[in-house]
């Protein structure tokens, strides 16, 4: 394969990316998430992305969910605010009446064929960055010409299973990361290939998280890594430093939070609340 550069991202590396807040910072500075997904039963998906957009320093965040999730997501997240489809119980149209810095798509979003359609009329006349999760990534397997309309520098964040309905299988991990290369440089878009050590590729260069433990392998740690992604693009990270830096802060946070919950009782929302403490160890 061609030469690929690789670099691991520990402490020292996320310092050249972090950009810490002035005195007189105000929130319009850190722009504004739009977190879209959910379905019925997979409220919870979104607003943990949500939160952890918010928890990352997002300045506003929207969540865009289908009308049964609107009493739980709003009531669980006073700081979001929530706009909600035409349809029950999942996304049938995605019609954006606001100007996000950035969208946080397909956690808890379901493959419904309406919500495909909806997606499909989305991509075509998108404009603003994107991250896209879970059922988002199912969808862009089952319709791959889909993948032309991604602006670049998207991101997208498959955990293993995920990414073998992108790409395939493979045979090795040499093989794994040269296809997840080649994916990546078609479309030239940003892949995250999550596991325990999280590989961040983009343009034949891999950046190998450092940070993160088996704690994490818990339901809707994915969910908190989309929001804190999507959160760092609102305040002015660029989709690759954002990411690099995300991966590391979601598992910094869990490291720290593992001194509590150990690996067994940590949940997503620990690592949520546990992202300050990511950040202040930066200092
Ligand atoms: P998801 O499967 O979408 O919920 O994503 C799981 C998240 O947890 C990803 O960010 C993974 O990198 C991370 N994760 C899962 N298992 C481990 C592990 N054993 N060690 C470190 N991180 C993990
Ligand atoms: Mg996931």
């Amino acid at each position: 394969s061609v030469h690929t550069e690789a670099e691991l991202i520990a402490k020292s590396e996320v310092l050249f990316l972090f950009k810490p807040r002035t005195k007189f910072s105000h929130k319009g500075q850190f722009g504004h998430s739009l977190i879209i997904g959910g379905s019925y039963g997979k409220i919870g998906a979104v607003t943990l992305a949500s939160k952890a957009a918010l928890s990352a320093g997002a300045g506003l965040v929207t969540a865009y969910i289908p009308k049964c999730g609107y009493t739980a997501l709003q009531a669980s997240l006073p700081e979001a605010m929530v706009i909600t489809d035409v349809n029950e119980t999942y996304i049938s149209s995605i019609d954006i009446e606001i100007d996000p810095s950035v969208i946080g798509l397909g956690v808890g979003m379901g493959t419904d064929s309406k919500t495909v359609q909806a997606l499909d009329v989305f991509l075509k006349s998108n404009k603003y960055p994107l991250v896209i999760d879970a059922d988002g990534l199912n969808i862009l397997s089952q319709h791959k010409a889909l993948l032309k309309l991604l602006p670049p520098q998207t991101v997208l964040t498959p955990h293993p299973k995920e990414l073998e309905r992108l790409i395939g299988g493979w045979k090795d991990d040499f093989d794994k990361l040269d296809k997840v290369k080649a994916f990546a440089s078609t479309y030239n878009i940003i892949v995250v290939i999550k596991g325990a050590h999280s590989i961040t590729v983009f343009n034949n260069k891999l950046y190998i998280n450092t940070t993160g433990n088996p704690g994490l392998a818990t339901a809707g740690s994915g969910d908190v890594l989309t929001g804190i992604i999507t959160g760092l693009i609102s305040q002015g990270y660029d989709p690759l430093e954002a990411t690099v830096f995300g991966v590391y802060l979601h598992g910094k946070a869990a490291d720290i939070a593992t001194g509590k919950y150990g690996y067994q009782s940590l949940f997503a929302s620990h690592v949520i609340d546990y992202l300050g403490a990511a950040y202040v160890d930066l200092f």
